[in-house]
């Protein structure tokens, strides 16, 4: 028997993976802008750019159906491809749905998963326009394609931020991590006393960050209106780090990231004190808080100093000065990004 060479998913990463697949792809349609490596991929249609982009949602491990209502799955299985057009400074246009369902789930529960994807459908302004529907053997598995389109000009990738641009995140994170903590505790004192009715009063914004997260669509409204044009942007499905790590990699570049300047919300840090772990990494590492990373030039600061939900965290900077991150006390250590693991 010849031995071929086994190599473990988790030795390389999904990352890596991906890599490892998209070096045999290289784009040979000439309307293919950009192909695999970035939020959505780009093609061109001649006045704009078309966009497109898939996210599958698996039962067990993107979702635990004990604690996630089916309304809110369907309502997160959009806005997470709402947010990756998002990412492109795009504006959302068309989904399609595929879904495998077990015998488990009957007709009433495939309808409230399409309410909250009726939800989503109305709130982001996209039309449902088709799908493909299977038996699974194993639960639950929801996958969307979202269209969505963007002016040439206005187009923002993950490689375009230039050296001394300023890193900008919207809203605020980790609370969908803490969320995710304290939704996992819950269910884990359900299951060993199942009178006890869940907790949750004084989580209510954690919690929402998890089970239904918001597409920032506003804040793309808002570029076109305050005439602010991104050089770089993607958004923070992995934890911050991670996705400033893209950044950095993608426009050949280092970061420096200022502690005292991570937005994270108060019920988000007295949680996660609660639970015993670092509201910092949180923020930096806990993923699924669905804002906005991007990058924009000096000259925009003005635009955006006053803005109540952008939030200046630090500067793009020469790849030989690395990725660092600026410590509470003036400490220059190295980024660290743990990013979810999913192999
Ligand atoms: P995001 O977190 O923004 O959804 P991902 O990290 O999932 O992005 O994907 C990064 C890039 O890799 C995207 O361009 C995506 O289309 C591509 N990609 C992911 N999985 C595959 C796959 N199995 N085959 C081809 N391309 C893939
Ligand atoms: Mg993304």
């Amino acid at each position: 028997m010849s031995k071929e060479k086994r190599t473990e998913i988790g030795e390389i990463g999904e990352f890596g993976l991906i890599d490892r697949l998209a070096e045999k792809f290289a784009p040979a349609n000439e309307r293919t802008v950009k192909g695999i490596g970035d939020d959505t991929a780009v093609f061109d249609l001649g006045d704009k750019y078309l966009l497109t982009t898939s996210d599958m949602l698996l039962e067990g491990v993107h979702f635990d159906l004990s604690y996630m209502p089916l309304p809110h799955l369907g309502y997160k299985a959009v806005a997470v491809n709402v947010s990756d057009i998002a990412a492109m400074n795009g504006i959302p246009t068309q989904i399609t749905v595929n879904l495998g369902l077990s015998n488990r789930f009957s007709v009433e529960a495939v309808e409230a998963l399409y309410e909250g994807i009726k939800s989503a459908c109305e709130e982001y302004n996209v039309d449902l326009v088709g799908g493909d529907t299977t038996s699974s053997s194993s639960g639950l598995v929801i996958s969307v394609t979202a269209l969505g389109e963007v002016e040439r000009d206005k187009v923002a990738y993950r490689n375009g931020a230039m050296e001394s641009d300023i890193l900008c995140v919207t809203g605020d994170l980790g609370g969908a991590f803490v969320g995710l903590q304290v939704l996992e505790r819950e269910k884990a004192e359900f299951m060993a006393n199942p009178d006890m009715q869940p907790k949750l009063d004084s989580y209510d914004y954690v919690v929402g960050r998890q089970l239904k997260p918001r597409a920032r669509m506003d804040i793309v409204h808002e570029f076109r209106d305050l005439g602010i044009q991104p050089t770089s942007m993607i958004d923070v499905s992995d934890g911050l780090a991670s996705e400033a790590f893209h950044l950095c990699k993608q426009s050949g570049l280092g970061v420096a990231i200022y502690e005292d300047k991570l937005p994270i919300e108060k019920q988000s840090y007295e949680t996660a004190a609660e639970f015993s772990i670092d509201p910092n990494s949180c923020a930096l590492n806990g993923g699924e808080d669905y804002e906005l990373l991007f990058t924009i030039g000096q000259d925009d600061f003005e635009k955006i100093k006053n803005h109540a939900d952008i939030h200046t965290i630090g500067y793009m900077q020469a790849s030989s000065k690395g990725r660092t991150f600026v410590t509470r006390s003036q400490n220059v250590v190295e980024l660290q990004a743990q990013g979810w693991r999913h192999f």
